[in-house]
């Protein structure tokens, strides 16, 4: 079978550059932009209820999002128990996969509208992610064919807030299309969309005890990872929480569970002086800024050939000047705010810190309310002096000698992680000799280095940035499932 399966297609979305288009996502979303959404456990059996915390809106402190009722540690036991791997044929968990894809679809307006209030993105970023979710379904749901293993049993699903819709049902979609019981813990910051999300599946006819909703934070992630019937768990996160999973799951669990894990990245670029300025530009400010530079695709460290730099830079910071971060509601916004009040003092005591460094370039301008922070380039001698991931709309710039540049790709890799790279040249030998070198799990040249394609550009990382396989690529359901005996390799 072809890895790509070129018969297989992407979802349409939408063309906000059309105006019948945007009319229609208008008046689809508008009576969303107030309404209050509700988020709880959706588990095969009843919860009892619990009390209802507030989600708010991190781009307006006055909008209430909606109400969630977290899943306790309890509930997670209760799920476990009841969690069923499911009788259906693999022809019918295929058509479900493809009907809630479709679902998804027809409900554009309430989806774009709580990615909006509760996760903080743009109506661009909206639209793309809602594309990836349905492409996430449509496609392991035609890999189902190839599969020709045993589910797991019960597999826990721990997802972001950073694509609270994509990621959530790439892996929800993956789990269930190899058979598995899932049990969803969607990020603690975004449960309504995840409430959403599940409602449509279920509406699509996985069954309740195939597909339990747990929202939440720590504890119930912790008890959903630290069982004896958790038979694997897909994570996308940090890579210390990460680690902590792995810990658990090597106590608790048998030796068999895998974990599959989408972790953090130390993203770098380079651009050579032969690079076309204009649109190595535009592509940095959309990688290290769009979507408040919230993806762990994100580029953190750019090095720019001497001989240009200081024109270069000019012309960067100027292009963030014009960059324009405001209610990801309007459509002129180019990016919303940062998910939250504690992730906005940290990335803001780190830009303070290196301000008082002296090594802030520049800083553009953000709106005083909301979680909003600046586009900010702060200057490093080295990709080395990254002591972590800042998961912000910080760029981090050094320079380098055109003789020094395996220099340069050896301190890119020396960071241990490995997950997006990006080239800005027109020599195709630098092309080869760099792509050649770097170690990352997905390499873009002359473009912008986030927003892979489910499909046609398999998406993760190595080293510390994950251990594969990659989301939205051939070799991804598999893990969810296991090889029979009889056809492990001789
Ligand atoms: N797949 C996303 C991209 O290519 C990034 C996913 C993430 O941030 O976890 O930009």
């Amino acid at each position: 079978t072809d890895i790509f399966l070129p018969e297989r297609k992407n979802s349409q979305g939408w063309d906000l550059a059309c105006a019948d288009h945007l009319d229609r996502i208008e008046a689809a979303r508008a009576p969303f932009r107030d309404a209050r959404f509700e988020a709880g456990p959706l588990l095969a059996v009843d919860p009892a209820p619990d009390a209802a915390a507030s989600v708010k809106n991190p781009a307006d402190p006055g909008d209430t999002v909606g109400e969630v009722r977290a899943a306790s540690a309890e509930d997670a036991k209760v799920a476990l128990d009841a969690a069923e791997t499911w009788d259906a044929t693999p022809e019918e968990r295929a058509r479900m996969l493809n009907a809630a894809a479709d679902l998804y679809e027809e409900n554009f307006g309430q989806i774009f509208a709580i990615l909006a209030r509760e996760g903080g993105k743009t109506l661009r970023d909206g639209v793309a992610e809602l594309r990836e979710a349905v492409d996430f379904l449509r496609y392991y749901a035609a890999r189902i064919a190839d599969l020709d293993a045993a589910p797991l049993g019960r597999v826990t699903c721990i997802s972001p807030w950073n694509f609270p819709l994509a990621i959530f049902t790439g892996q929800v979609a993956a789990a269930l299309a190899a058979g598995n019981a899932v049990l969803a813990k969607p990020a603690e910051q975004t449960p309504l969309i995840a409430h959403l999300a599940t409602t449509l599946l279920h509406e699509a006819g996985v069954p309740r005890g195939a597909l339990q909703l747990l929202p939440g934070g720590g504890e119930v992630g912790a008890a959903l990872t630290s069982d004896a019937r958790v038979d694997g768990v897909a994570f996308t996160g940090s890579t210390a929480t990460a680690r902590k999973i792995k810990q658990a799951m090597a106590e608790h669990c048998a030796p068999g569970a895998p974990l599959i894990a989408e972790t953090g990245g130390l993203n770098a670029m380079i651009v050579d002086s032969t690079a076309l300025p204009e649109q190595a530009v535009r592509d940095i400010v959309q990688s290290s800024f769009q979507s408040a530079g919230q993806r762990c695709s994100a580029l953190r460290c750019l090095y720019v050939q001497e001989d240009i730099a200081e024109d270069f830079l000019e012309m960067l910071t100027g292009a963030m000047d014009e960059f324009r971060l405001e209610d990801p509601w309007h459509l002129a916004s180019d990016s919303g705010p940062l998910i939250d009040g504690a992730a906005h003092e940290q990335i803001a005591s780190y830009v303070t810190k290196a301000r008082e460094a002296g090594r802030v370039i520049h800083e553009a301008q953000a709106p005083g309310t909301g979680h909003f922070l600046a586009p900010t380039l702060i200057r490093v001698s080295s990709i080395a002096d990254l002591e972590r991931e800042v998961f912000g709309p910080v760029l981090h710039v050094a320079t380098y000698k055109a003789r020094d540049i395996d220099r340069v790709i050896d301190a890119i890799n020396a960071t241990g992680y490995g997950l997006t790279f990006g080239l800005h040249t027109r020599i195709d030998d630098r092309v080869q000799h760099v792509t050649d070198r770097i170690e990352a799990g997905n390499l873009y040249v002359n473009r912008n280095q986030i927003g892979a394609i489910v499909g046609s550009q398999p998406f993760g990382g190595e080293g510390l940035s994950g251990t594969g396989p990659k989301a939205g690529g051939p070799f991804y359901l598999p893990r969810f499932a296991q090889a029979r005996e009889s056809e492990r390799p001789e």
